[in-house]
């Protein structure tokens, strides 16, 4: 497995990768691996990838002033570890300052799909994920690159930047990995007192619920089924930031919850905000 720290000798080799008519694939992740990141390496490997290449960066031009950028946890010696045992092919973990130069001035900005829920409450955090991905791509020069449902709004958000600004890639989703418990994995989580643990699993049990109703009714309101996800996230303990129900493909609000569309659920347990969604 190749480790790579410069951005000009990992666009070397997968150029040269590429060139030789491999099929690349690139699974970008903030490290602090988990069985959730490891899933997205399996899945590209179901899609015929020759070269997985995962990168591990933290990158803080998607955090706002006052959030963890500074704490997120960082593992590398582990990560490489289980990116080795996993199999990919190289790994790239530079730092801010070989990824951006001083005076780095362009941004990329998604201005629709990016514009309510994780991107209401967390301004900039989008352009930041856009600018770091398309960066990545034009680095990584990836067939295809794996994204985890966990963060459905951001997937959403990379296929329109994809789409409109015409990458030459294709964006490949993977399912929710959840402990037994149901919480979703998250690198966040080592931030959770078990007290904490125990409130989190009012997020999966309430979409859980949610998508329940929709299986057994065919479509119900959403604002009862808002009501009742709030009601149980508070009941346990965790602070709302949001409860929303989106059509999957415009993310625009929808009224009654049929089929298809995705409820998607942000709150903190503590100071550690959570996300978590369902495809009801
Ligand atoms: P992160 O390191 O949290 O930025 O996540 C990197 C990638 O892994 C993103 O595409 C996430 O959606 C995905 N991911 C994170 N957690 C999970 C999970 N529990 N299941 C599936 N994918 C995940």
């Amino acid at each position: 497995m190749r480790i790579f720290r410069d951005a000009a000798k990992l666009q070397k080799w997968c150029m040269q990768q590429k060139r030789m008519g491999k099929r690349m694939a690139l699974v970008p992740t903030m490290g602090y691996l988990h069985e959730g990141h490891l899933s997205l390496i399996e899945t590209a490997k179901k899609n015929r990838a020759d070269e997985i290449v995962v990168s591990v960066f933290v990158n803080p031009v998607q955090f706002g002033p006052n959030e963890d950028y500074a704490t997120y946890p960082r593992n590398e010696k582990s990560d490489l570890a289980k990116c080795r045992k996993a199999g990919a092919s190289a790994v790239f973990l530079p730092t801010p300052e070989a990824l951006y130069a001083p005076d780095h001035s362009v941004y990329v900005n998604e201005e629709r799909l990016s514009t309510g829920l994780c991107g209401a409450r967390r301004p900039g955090h989008f352009r930041g994920v856009c600018t770091v991905v398309a960066k990545l791509f034009n680095l990584a020069q990836p067939d295809f690159a794996v994204f985890g449902q966990k963060d459905f709004q951001q997937a959403a958000v990379i296929n329109r930047m994809v789409r409109d600004i015409n990458f030459p890639v294709e964006i490949v989703v993977a399912p929710i990995v959840r402990e037994e418990s149901g919480l979703a994995k998250s690198s966040r989580n080592t931030y959770l007192s078990d007290a904490e643990k125990a409130s989190a699993l009012a997020i999966f049990a309430s979409l859980r619920e949610t998508a329940g109703a929709v299986a057994e009714k065919g479509s119900v309101p959403w604002k009862s089924q808002k009501a009742r996800i709030v009601r149980k996230l508070e009941k346990a303990g965790l602070k709302v930031d949001y409860a929303e129900a989106v059509d999957a493909a415009t993310l625009e609000d929808v009224k009654t919850l049929k089929p298809g569309n995705a409820v998607l659920v942000a709150a903190f347990a503590g100071r550690t905000r959570l996300i978590d969604n369902i495809i009801v």
